[in-house]
């Protein structure tokens, strides 16, 4: 059978180390009925998913010579070609799934800026990705990596970091060390804020990230007045979700 050979502006690095497929598929609880797979690729990851019983398995990848390798070598496999930033997830299985993959790299903050928009559908995430993009998920606040997906994501997720991955298991190497992640749904149904401007806060906080809140929010045009000064004299890679939450609630119109 003949191989794909990797294309770098898809985000191609095939895992070649079979051990880390199978501890990647390990890595699930198992708790969802529906798995979908970002970007099968070859299979490497594939072949310990589609093995499992009772799960309702499907994979998207947007390579048409991948997915036709695909359709070859798992005849059963319920592949869809086309663009995961770009389906339909709330029709995929009329149902809560869990998400997992090697990621294409180049695509990572989407598929996670995606996630935390689906929170409610997604429960669970394995994923692999760059090492620096893992950290900073699984950043807390005062580390140097926490940014606006640490924050978003640990509103909704129990975040760990499961182990790091080596760049010479892949083909193509990447440039840069991976690591797996899992992202669990915590039980907070709704935040105790307008979401929505908490989501902007986040935002706006970390956009001028060196500097105090008190000046990262002006774009906002809102009056800081009612929060209190010592929040204010912080930078926002400094505060905890319920600090954001408190803010956005004495955020006023002015
Ligand atoms: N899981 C495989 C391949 C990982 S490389 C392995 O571990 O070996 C990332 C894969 O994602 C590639 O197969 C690439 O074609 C696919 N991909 C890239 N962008 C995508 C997108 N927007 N939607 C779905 N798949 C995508």
């Amino acid at each position: 059978m003949e191989t794909v050979k990797a294309k770098k502006y898809l985000g191609q690095h095939f895992l070649k180390d079979e051990h880390i497929a199978e501890r990647i598929a390990l890595s699930l609880s198992g708790s969802q009925r529906h798995l979908l797979e970002i970007g099968p690729g070859m299979g490497v990851l594939t072949k310990y998913l589609v093995t499992q019983p009772d799960l309702d398995f499907r994979c998207v990848e947007i390579d048409s010579e991948s997915v036709a390798f695909l359709h070859e070598r798992y005849p059963m496999l319920q592949v869809i070609e086309g663009d995961f930033l770009k389906m339909d997830l709330t029709t995929l299985f009329h149902d809560t799934f869990a998400l997992i993959g090697n990621f294409p790299y180049n695509i990572s903050s989407q598929i996670l800026f995606r996630v935390f928009d689906h929170r409610n559908l997604i429960p669970e995430v394995v994923g692999m990705f760059q090492k620096e993009v893992a950290e900073r998920i699984a950043a807390h606040p005062g580390s140097k990596t926490y940014g606006i997906l640490s924050v978003l994501l640990s509103a909704f997720y129990n975040i760990e970091y499961l182990f790091t991955v080596d760049e010479h298991v892949f083909n193509p190497p990447p440039k840069v060390k991976s690591a797996v992640i899992r992202l669990t749904r915590n039980d907070v149904k709704r935040l105790e804020c307008d979401e929505q401007l908490f989501v902007q806060t986040v935002k706006t906080g970390f956009n001028q990230r060196r500097k105090t809140l008190r000046n990262a929010l002006k774009p906002m045009g809102r009056d800081l007045s009612s929060i209190p000064a010592e929040l204010l004299a912080k930078r926002a890679e400094q505060l905890s979700v319920a600090d954001f939450i408190l803010i956005t609630n004495q955020l006023k119109e002015t």
